[in-house]
This record gives C-alpha cells, structure tokens and sequence, in this order.
C-alpha cells in the first residue's frame, strides 16, 4: 500500500498574512512542519502542495518536494485532490501545514484506522480528541462530531451535537480535527461532486462526504498540536521550539551566519567623478549600463551631466514618493527586457533607500524568473544577480550596505533577503547628500541613530555588531548634537554612521521602533524614516537614554514630529497594524529578550499605538 502526505498550503490567510512563512526558530513555519511530517517515517512521500511560488521555492530549496496547484480552489481537500489525480497512490494523508508541531502518534492512529477488519468498507479516516468544558462544546468554531458504535461518523457539527436534554446523561463531547487519511477514490469523488445543502449551512467540508453517503471512520487522539492562527500562536510556537532544542543537544552547523558584505567601495569629496573609470572595466560588448535615479534630479543638469551617459545606456528616473514596490520592480525589469537584446552591463541606483533598494531588486530580478514577490523572504534567490553599483544621495538606512532590498508586495511588506542582494561596487560621495531637505536628512539621519539604539540594546548583541553600532550610535552624537561641527564634516560623517548602523544590523537585528513603525507604514503607508520617528518618540520607556537623546536632537534642529497619527484608526486598522507588528518575532526577541511576549501583549500595543 502506498502512503503519501499531502500538506495543502495557502500562502494568504485572512486572519494572519503569511502566517505558514513566519519564522519558526529560524526556519518557516511551512518547512518545520514538512520536516515534521517527514520523520514520522510513516509516508511513502511528503508533499507540499501550494498556490505560492514564494512557498513553492521555500520547500525546494531545503530540500523538499512541493507541487504548485493549477486551479484555485476553496479548501485544502480539493488542492489535494488535483495534485494526486495521477499519481500511483492508495492513501494520502492530508497534514495542515500551519501544525508545525503535528505529532507521529496522530497520524499513525489515523493510518491504524485502515488497519481493522472493516477496512475495505471505509473510504477516508479521521480524528477527534475529547472535549469537557461547555464553553468549547458550545463554541461555533469548534466543530463536534457524533459517532455510532464502530466509530463511524454520525454527523458533524457547529452545535453542540448531542443536544444535552437531559442533563444527566453521561455523554462524552468529541471535537473533529481536520487530519484526514483518504482512499483516493474517495478524495476524487469528493473533488467531483457538487456541495449539498448541509455542508453550505455548517461550512464543513467533511459532512459532504456523509451527505453522499461515504464513510468516515473516527479514532480518538487526545495529542494537543499547536496550530498558527494568530500572532500569539506563533510566539507560543516558538517558545516550544526552544525548549525542545533545549532538550536535545544537537548543535546546528549553521549557528552562525555567513553572509557576505559590499566588496568595493569608494569614499570621498568628489569621488562620483571616477564613475566612469569604474565602470569601464565592467561594460560588456553591446550591453548598456541602466542608471535608476531618483527623480528629485530630473532637472538637475548638472548633475546628470556628471553621470555620463554612454553608447545605448539608459537613465531611469524614478519617483520615491511611496516605498519600493513588487510591482515597481516588476514593470521596470520588463521595460529594461523589452528594450534591450543583451542583459545589461550593470544597473547603478543613485538615491536614497528607496532607490537602493529599486536598483539592487532590479538587478537580482533581471537573472530570476517570475515576479519580485516571489523572493520576499530569506534566501528564495536562485542565480546571482546582475553587476550592481550603489550611490547614496542620502545618509541613513543603510540600505547601501544591507543585505537586503525592503519592498512592499500584494500581501507582505518583506525585504529580499539573499546572499546577492548586497552592491558589488558603492561609491560614498558625501557632496552628493547637500541637496537634501532639513526634515528629510533628519528623518533618515534618525533611522541610523535607531538602528544603533535598537542593536545596542538588543539581546542578541555580540561585539561584531556592538563595534559597528557604538561608532555610529557616536557619529550620530556628533552630527545632531555638536553645533561646532562643519556642514561639509557632518555629512561625511552621516555617511559613515549610515554604513557602521547597517553593518551593526547585519548581525544583530533591530527592535521596537521598527517594529511597530513596519505596522504603521503597512496600514497607512508611512515612510521608513519618519514612521520610526514617530515610534520612537514614544518608547522611553524601553530605550530612556536613546529616546532622551532622540528628544534633544529634535529639540536642537525644530523638528515636527507629527502625532495623533492613530486616533482615528477604525477597529480592523488597528488590529492588522498589532498583527503586522506582533509577526516580526525576531525583533521582539531582540528587543524583550524570550519572555518578550509576556512583556507585549496586544493591549499594550494597543495602548501604545493609540497614544501616537
Ligand atoms: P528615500 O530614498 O525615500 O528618500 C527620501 C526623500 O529624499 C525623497 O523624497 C528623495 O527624493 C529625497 N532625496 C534623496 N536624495 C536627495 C538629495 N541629494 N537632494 C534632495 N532630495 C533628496 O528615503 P530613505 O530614508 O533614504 O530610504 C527609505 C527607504 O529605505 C524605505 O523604503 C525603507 O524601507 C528602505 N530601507 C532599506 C533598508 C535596507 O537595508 N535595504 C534599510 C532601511 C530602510
Ligand atoms: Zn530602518
């Protein structure tokens, strides 16, 4: 008999977007529960079968297998049963993929089940675990089943089933959990036949199965998994994790990351001028170099004069109004591809983050199928990108010597995160940062401040990040608070910080303020900088020194820091901004240390948010 898992995963969910995507002790919550499901050593095959190519990839690239369904469909079963139409198997098992924890013993009971004398009449199994409390058994969102003397399933239901009329009996209440075995005839039937009036009242998917009068053999497991539905599950999750890695005592070889840095890079007044002799070298026959420039230098001809354009190399000039976008990168990479026969040379991005950011996606997408949104994450990059150069016209983010690109996609804002992401050539030339505007260069300039206060009082400090950090975190004293200090000084030394506050990152992570400001910006669409501002104005009570300091260096320039940015948020607003907060867990555990899920609660960031 030939046993297969079949994991169905969505990579939206309404409650919790790219919830099976969330880090899990450093892997996704999708791949910890393949790998679960992979050392039951009860199936023939794991699969993975998705409507993502960001999952798709996920699941390849450690190693799995994964099938990318054709159709959409509306539940897992029919997902399933299209992916194993034709292939030669008797049962599958169908795993959520969001119960990262799902134990051997529940699948093994529900495989047993087909193991009995009865086993010719059954056509699929399933399991149900005890329930006593009246609040459950009465509680819509738990399904209850009903069950005749072999165990086979009578009804399944949101009401309480059996109505206990008589308070005395002594009935025992069984809630269903959605782990099936199926005969594959079974699941393509099911796949076939049209939903009846019962199942379209309950929204059970099971009970067409009964309603066309197949049938449903029960076997108990009372084994609590934890199923990833909120935030909040995740954190439990995690918490798990830990001590079982307490537990056992296999070190990963891969406890420490090797990641890559920007390796040249040019500083100095003036030094955009060998532009030309740098990129020399790099200019393949034929194929031009792409420069993407913010577009507050449209009409600065002096300026793009200095750029020297050459033979067919193209300028694009691109609007930083609203942060990068998936479908920004998308449309540029198609307008390069259309245009030109050759892959470019290089594509050298001059700007600020968001242009950084543009120019390292674009580079990275021009060698990788498909669209941006399918590389938001950790390592889903295939091929290494295309020559990259980057040139900063504004001090802050870091981007310029980050190992990722932050973009906002059609469901998550998530960076992409890769070992080619990084430029391969940056040329620091401070004179070219004197156009920015006060608010601007202060907002940016705060974001490295941030990153420092955040990394240097984070719990995941080693001295790596701590040397690069308390430079930065200096140079930033310096620049906002001495009033001795040159124009032409201090922006050479915002430029450092900005480098230093990056590199400070890279190994750490950052903390509060991002956190809470990623949330800010998914909802309203608040730039990185100033949404950090607004943050951080309000959290001295986890970063005192930095938020005094903070205070000081706003007071100093007249700053506006805007506030009442979330009195009028409607209800929903306000909850997907905590759940897109609450969901960076590794900037909480950098931040708050392990326990951080006791110290926020979703009241506390509720409190917190309505205050700013
Ligand atoms: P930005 O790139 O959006 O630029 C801010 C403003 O400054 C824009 O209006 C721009 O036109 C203007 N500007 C830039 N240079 C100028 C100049 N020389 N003269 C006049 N005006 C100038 O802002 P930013 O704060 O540099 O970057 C924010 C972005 O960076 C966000 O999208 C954020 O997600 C991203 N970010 C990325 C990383 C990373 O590691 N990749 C880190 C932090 C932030
Ligand atoms: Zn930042």
């Amino acid at each position: 008999m030939k046993i297969i898992a079949m994991i169905p995963a969505r990579y939206g969910a309404s409650r919790f977007p790219g919830k099976l995507m969330q880090d899990l002790g450093g892997k996704p919550v999708i791949v910890r529960t393949y790998e679960a499901a992979k050392e039951t050593h009860l199936f023939d095959e794991v699969y993975v079968v998705t409507d993502s190519k960001i999952i798709f990839n996920e699941i390849e690239l450690s190693g799995g297998k994964a099938i990318m369904s054709k159709k959409e469909h509306d539940c897992g079963s029919d997902r399933i049963a299209e992916a194993v139409e034709h292939m030669d198997i008797d049962i599958v098992v169908n795993v959520q993929g969001d119960e990262p924890f799902t134990s051997k013993e529940g699948l093994e009971q529900v495989l047993n089940v087909f193991k009995g004398a009865d086993s010719d009449k059954i056509d699929l199994a399933s399991l149900m675990t005890e329930i006593h409390d009246w609040k459950e058994i009465s509680d819509p969102n738990c399904v209850k089943v009903i069950v005749d003397k072999e165990s086979y399933a009578l009804y399944f239901s949101r009401s309480p089933i059996p109505y206990p009329r008589d308070k005395n009996a002594a009935v025992q209440y069984y809630k269903h959990k959605g782990i099936y075995a199926f005969r594959k005839q079974a699941l393509l039937d099911f796949y076939r036949l049209p939903m009846r009036t019962l199942e379209a009242a309950e929204k059970i998917e099971c009970i067409r199965y009964l309603e066309y009068g197949k049938n449903i053999k029960m076997a108990i497991s009372n084994t609590q998994g934890i199923e990833i539905d909120t935030p909040e599950d995740l954190i439990r999750a995690n918490k798990v994790l830990k001590e079982e890695n307490k537990n056992t005592d296999n070190t990963p070889n891969d406890k420490y990351r090797n990641f890559p840095m920007v390796p040249k890079v040019v500083f100095g007044k003036g030094c955009f001028d060998q532009l030309a002799s740098i990129l020399a070298p790099k200019r393949k026959n034929k194929a031009p170099f792409i420069y993407i420039v913010d577009d507050v230098f449209t009409d600065n001809k002096a300026f793009i004069e200095r750029i020297n354009i050459r033979f067919n190399d193209k300028l694009l000039f691109v609007s930083t109004k609203e942060e990068p976008k998936t479908t920004q990168i998308d449309d540029i990479v198609k307008e390069i591809k259309s245009e030109f026969n050759y892959t470019p040379s290089g594509i050298i991005g001059i700007g600020g983050g968001s242009v950084l950011d543009i120019a390292k996606a674009v580079s990275i997408m021009l060698t990788n199928k498909g669209s941006a949104s399918d590389y938001q994450g950790w390592d889903l990059v295939r091929n290494k990108a295309i020559y990259h150069v980057g040139i900063p016209t504004i001090s802050g983010t870091g981007a310029e010597v980050s190992r990722t690109t932050v973009l906002s996609g059609p469901k998550i804002k998530l960076g992409i995160n890769s070992d080619y992401t990084p430029f391969d050539q940056v040329v620091l030339d401070s004179d070219l940062t004197q156009g920015v505007p006060k608010n601007q260069w202060f907002y940016t300039g705060m974001d490295c401040f941030i990153h420092c206060v955040e990394s240097l009082n984070g719990t995941f400090l080693n001295a790596f990040s701590q040397s690069y950090g308390e430079k930065a975190y200096d140079l930033c004293k310096e620049i906002f608070l001495d009033d001795t200090i040159t124009e032409e000084d201090s922006r050479a030394k915002l430029m450092m910080a900005s480098w230093h506050g990056g590199m400070s990152i890279a190994y750490s992570q950052v903390g509060i303020a991002h956190a809470m400001s990623y949330g800010m910006s998914y909802v309203l669409g608040t730039k990185h900088g100033i949404g950090n501002c607004i943050v951080f104005n309000h959290l001295e009570e986890y970063y005192p020194e930095g938020v005094a300091l903070f205070r000081k260096m706003v007071e100093s320039h007249q700053i506006e820091i805007p506030t009442d940015i979330c009195k009028n948020l409607t209800e929903d607003q306000i909850e997907t901004m905590i759940d897109v907060a609450l969901g960076l867990v590794p900037l909480w555990e950098n931040a708050l240390g392990n326990d951080w899920a006791t110290i926020m609660t979703r009241e506390k960031l509720r409190d917190m948010y309505l205050k700013m």
